[in-house]
């Protein structure tokens, strides 16, 4: 099988990046979300989703509910298996920046060389880095889907903060301090951002 390989022979469309992004009249790149199970990375990017979709953005959304239950069913949480999520969610990423569509994407991504991987998949301004930043026991607390608790237990081994390190980005485009800050305030605090570096003009 991997023998074929030396024959596959990329084949040119006329249609460009560029010409999708100026039937589109925005950019295409990805928001990429990066934080604490908890830490509101899908609440955001979801909210920051609505806004740009009233502006008349053409965006997606890739999240743990149609990556992990699909494409990555086969993945659990060692370190092997979340380097290979990441990696396929990148090249995902890539082909929806590629078809002209902002892509917010809401993974843990824990580890800093896989997320540096996904930056360098893509053209320097495509990649928005954006760290959903939230003291663990502040995540522990709210506790959404009950995972700390049973991480806590030992009944899930592996849990990012618990009993898995989480590397913080060092230099994100973006901060957001989710005990701190309102779901609105950080909403604004990205279209701020895109709006500023010419990101929502093609
Ligand atoms: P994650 O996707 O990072 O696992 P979720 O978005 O599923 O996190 O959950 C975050 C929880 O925190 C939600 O219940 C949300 O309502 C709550 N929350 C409180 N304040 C904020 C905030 N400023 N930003 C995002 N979420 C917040």
């Amino acid at each position: 099988m991997q023998e074929n390989k030396k024959f596959i022979i990329p084949h040119r469309g006329k249609i460009t990046k560029q010409d999708r992004r100026r039937l589109k009249g925005h950019k295409s790149f990805i928001l990429w979300f990066t934080g604490l199970s908890g830490s509101g990375k899908s609440t955001i990017a979801h909210a920051v989703e609505e806004k740009l979709f009233e502006m008349g953005v053409h965006t997606y959304v890739l999240d743990g509910d149609n990556i992990r239950t699909g494409l990555n069913k086969d993945l659990g949480f060692s370190a092997e298996d979340r380097e290979e999520n990441i990696r396929r969610i990148g090249e995902v990423a890539k082909l929806f920046v590629d078809a002209g569509i902002v892509v917010l994407s809401a993974f843990i991504s824990p580890y800093r060389k896989d997320r540096q991987f996904v930056r360098n998949l893509v053209e320097k301004d495509e990649f928005v880095e954006i760290y959903v930043k939230c003291p663990l026991e502040v995540c522990e607390l709210r506790d959404v889907k009950g995972l700390y608790k049973k991480a806590r237990q030992g009944i899930i081994k592996n849990f990012t903060g618990i009993d898995d390190p989480y590397e913080e980005p060092e230099n994100p485009e973006i901060v957001l301090e989710t005990d701190r800050e309102t779901i609105e305030e950080c909403v604004e605090k990205i279209i701020n951002y895109l709006a500023q570096n010419n990101y929502l003009e093609v």
